[in-house]
């Protein structure tokens, strides 16, 4: 099964992916955490991407479209995590699955610009595994040391202004996507009110995906 999570940045992409992961073994890929961990370990690509990531604006199509390509073939179904971005991140997405004869489902997370800055401006992040924490909502550990060891961070991309800039980023180039997706030849597009709270989410994407045993796991 395919899954793509399309929404804002902040809206739960990544925490709601990293439930259903869990819960039923869907596999995470995130184009983020994918940079920021070749960022981390000090790659070629990382070098590359740094500059991009922290003004906020998008590492260029090519780039992230030979990541994909490339990570797509250790998995026969994957949870998109941030990808795609863009219209022609969509069609290399689409020709990619369609050469596999695979379906998906696009998840649209909907959540408006005040829920947004309160969830980045409280975000941490494991820089190593991606999890999140956030201050009021998930706190992480007092000394800031997640259970791996790794010292939790505040992105640089979090601050006020980049996140301002992101979010213009996001209206330009990766909200025509919407209506790329509500094309009902692609894929099928559902709508999800991620204002909710994070397990009513989880149980509204399940329900979308055809889970029923949701609750049941968490
Ligand atoms: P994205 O991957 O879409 O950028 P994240 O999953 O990293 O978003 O979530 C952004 C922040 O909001 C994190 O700090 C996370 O803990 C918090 N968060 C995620 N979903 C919810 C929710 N439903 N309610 C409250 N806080 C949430
Ligand atoms: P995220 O963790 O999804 O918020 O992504 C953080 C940053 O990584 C973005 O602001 C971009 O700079 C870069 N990035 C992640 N995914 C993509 C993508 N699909 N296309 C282009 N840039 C991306």
């Amino acid at each position: 099964m395919d899954v793509i999570f399309l929404g804002p940045p902040g809206a739960g992409k990544g925490t709601q992916a990293q439930i259903l992961e869990k819960a039923y073994g869907l596999h995470q890929l995130s184009t983020g955490d994918m940079l920021r961990k070749n960022r981390h370990e000090g790659t070629e690509l990382g070098k590359i991407a740094q500059a991009y990531m922290d003004r906020g604006d998008l590492v260029p199509d090519d780039i992230i479209i030979a990541v994909v390509e490339k990570e797509l073939e250790n998995w026969t179904g994957a949870l998109f995590d941030g990808f795609p971005r863009t219209v022609p991140q969509a069609e290399a997405l689409d020709a990619l699955l369609h050469r596999k004869n695979r379906p998906y489902t696009v998840i649209l997370f909907d959540v408006g610009e005040d829920t947004i800055h309160e969830r980045l401006t409280g975000r941490w992040v494991n820089p190593k595994t991606g999890r999140v924490f956030h201050d009021r909502f998930s706190p992480p550990p007092d000394d800031r040391i997640d259970a791996d060891g790794t010292q939790l961070i505040q992105r640089e991309d979090d601050k006020p202004e980049a996140v301002r800039h992101r979010l213009e980023v996001y209206h330009r180039q990766t909200e025509p996507l919407i209506a790329y997706y509500a094309d009902a030849r692609r894929g099928r597009l559902v709508k999800v009110d991620a204002t909710k709270s994070v397990s009513e989410v989880s149980k509204d994407i399940a329900n979308a995906l055809g889970f029923r045993d949701m609750a049941a796991t968490q």
